[in-house]
């Protein structure tokens, strides 16, 4: 089915421009199999990281840091699959040999994808001799590491990476994606070969909304935010969108219902993580954006920060916070 939407693009800080955009066409399934890496056309970063594979210049540890959402380890995932491709050379993985599709599984046996653990979040020093082990055994070929979240290394783990990429084995390659290099030790830094990736401009993200975008409010929102890589997980990994969707839903009744004190315990009972804060993000600047905002929401916004204790994570939260106090 195809279908004309007019959509409406705002640029990622609250009170950015907006730009306007035709986007057409729901998603087909030609386009269901376009890899990200062939939707960003136009993005430096992955420029960048395309013509280092291509030019076999890949190094032993890449960092890659920038804000959450916009589409790192998307990145660098159908990087690692290109190195492992059984298809034909080309600038992109082709998704469908058995190589692609054991490592879109993380079931490749020698890709290692190294999360934070499910009690804590964190990655342990144990995880990291682990893979110190894996990485040092005597294998042929190709080895892969990736560390999606290069935050939640404790200092432990991250020393024990640095004992490791002192001596890198022979075809071992780390890729080690983070939201802020400061979060990491600067001795870890110093040794990798370190990218930013800048949030993708509003010609590439219209670009890429242009080729998948469905009258939803939450993918509308992430792609207003430029939030690209969250919105490729929520167009292709529906259990993630509904989840999602949970979330937003929730956060936004609490925002337009906040008067109600049965909702205070709501918003106590919400998982808090950099998914339940993106979402609050997204949802505080529709509000603002919206002019539907109240004072009882910077009670909210106050409360919320808290609550958790935590300081706003990113410059939009904190740029929302900001605008929402001077009322
Ligand atoms: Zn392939």
């Amino acid at each position: 089915m195809t279908r004309f939407l007019v959509t409406t693009l705002a640029t990622a800080d609250v009170v950015g421009g907006v730009v306007s955009c035709y986007a057409m066409n729901t998603m087909q399934e030609a386009q269901a199999r376009k890899t990200f890496l062939h939707m960003v056309e136009g993005w430096g970063v992955a420029e960048s990281m395309q013509s280092l594979y291509a030019h076999d210049k890949l190094p032993h540890f890449l960092l890659l840091t920038g804000v959450r959402g916009i589409g790192k380890c998307r990145l660098i995932s159908e990087i690692i699959q290109r190195m492992f491709c059984e298809a034909d050379e080309s600038a992109a993985p082709c998704k469908h040999c058995a190589a692609c599709g054991m490592i879109e599984r993380g079931a490749h046996p020698n890709v290692r994808l190294v999360r934070g653990e499910t009690q804590t979040g964190k990655i342990s020093v144990d995880q990291a001799r682990k893979l110190r082990e894996w990485a040092q055994r005597t294998s042929t070929g190709l080895r892969v590491a990736f560390v999606p979240q290069g935050d939640e290394l404790t200092l432990e783990a991250a020393n024990a990476l640095l004992k490791l990429l002192e001596e890198p084995p022979k075809d071992f390659r780390m890729f080690l994606v983070a939201e802020h290099p400061r979060t990491l030790p600067e001795t870890l830094v110093s040794r990798a070969v370190h990218f930013t990736c800048a949030v993708p401009s509003v010609k590439v993200v219209k670009r890429f909304v242009s080729l998948f975008l469905q009258e939803d409010r939450l993918l509308r929102e992430l792609a207003t935010a430029r939030k690209i890589g969250m919105l490729w997980e929520a167009f292709h990994r529906p259990e993630i969108h509904a989840e999602w969707r949970y979330l937003e839903e929730t956060i936004s009744r609490i925002m337009d219902e906040a008067r109600v004190p049965e909702h205070w315990s709501l918003l106590q009972s919400l998982p808090y993580n950099a998914d339940t804060l993106l979402l609050y993000e997204l949802t505080l600047s529709r509000h603002i954006r919206e002019k539907t905002y109240t004072k009882q929401m910077t009670h909210n916004a106050v409360l919320l920060g808290a609550l958790r204790s935590s300081p706003p994570t990113s410059l939009a939260t904190a740029h929302a916070l900001t605008t929402l106090l001077a009322l």
